[in-house]
This record gives C-alpha cells, structure tokens and sequence, in this order.
C-alpha cells in the first residue's frame, strides 16, 4: 500500500499542503525517483516533474515550466512574502543572524512567538519576527493541515519546532564544537 501524508516528512507534507492551498505556485523537493512521493502528489491534485534528483511540483502546468534562476522570481514562485524576499536581497546571510538574536530577545523578554509564525517562515529567513504576512501564511497553512488530517500539525511541530528549540536552545552550541 502506499506511504500516506502522515508517514511522509512533516517539511514536504508543509511543501505540498502549500502549493495544493495556493499559498506557493511551487515546491522544490530533493529526492531520487519515489513512487510513493508521486501518488501522494497526484492525491493532492497536484503535477509534477522529476529531474536531476529533484521534484518540482505545481498545481497548473505553466508553473511547473515557469521556475526562473533568480532570487526574486524564485521567492515569488515559493509564494515567500515580498518584504522577505526584499530583506534576504539586501542583507543575506546576516538577516539569519538578525532574526535569530531578534528571536533570542523576544523569548528573554516573554514575548509570545505563535508556532504558527515558524510554520509560515518555513523554506525561508523571514523578513522580522513581526511579519504579518508570514503569520497569515502559517495560519493558512494550519487551518489546511488540520484539514487534511489533525495529526500533520503535530508531526511537523515534533520534527521541525522542538528540534529547532534544542538546537538554537544555547546548551547545545557548546557540545557541539
Ligand atoms: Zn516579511
């Protein structure tokens, strides 16, 4: 029997979830030839096409042609807010450090950060920790995942979110060295 959506990567299962709710017009996804990937695509009503050790999956064909080299048409097809896209083009690596010590600072502070906000920023490094419009996208997101099946939510908070707090939770940098 085929692989289902919960057995799946939580990150794909986001990707796919996305694309099929039109947040994003597409997904990059790397893996080698998979059977079970392609009938879980199809399920979702989306299209695909496999090359050089990846899957591009669309919703409409002209999209699946229409992925471009550059980062801002890249973003646009990743469905990633223009304010983040603006961000990443001006200050690149150093926005990651940016949002991390924002993060940092509004977690000492006792600042609430919805897990829906890391959901929405999934794939990219967003512009701040107060963009709405990656919020909206995590809450879309949310509402399509517990739609589809209530336990998609928690595997991606179990595989992406708790793993993100042990490794950005400070003990770890130190054993890691
Ligand atoms: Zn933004």
């Amino acid at each position: 029997m085929a692989k289902s959506l919960v057995e799946e990567q939580p990150g794909v299962v986001v990707d796919l979830v996305m694309v099929k709710e039109g947040i994003k017009k597409g997904a990059e996804i790397n893996r080698h030839a998979d059977k079970d990937l392609e009938v879980l695509i199809t399920n979702l009503g989306l299209i695909y096409k496999h090359k050089n050790g990846k899957y591009l999956v669309a919703k409409v064909k002209g999209d699946l042609e229409a992925l471009a080299e550059d980062t801002k048409a890249r973003g646009d097809w990743f469905g990633i807010p223009q304010c983040c896209v603006k961000a990443f083009l001006e200050q690149g690596s150093k926005l990651s450090e940016k949002i991390s010590k924002e993060e940092i600072k509004a977690l000492q502070s006792g600042k609430h950060i919805p897990n829906e906000f890391f959901l929405g920023s999934y794939g990219y490094i967003p512009c701040s920790l107060d963009c709405k419009f990656t919020l909206e996208r995590g809450i879309k997101t949310k509402v399509a995942l517990d739609r589809i099946d209530p336990r998609l939510w928690g595997r991606f908070k179990d595989v992406h979110l708790r793993r993100r707090l042990v490794e950005f939770g400070g003990e770890v940098c130190w054993w890691k060295k």
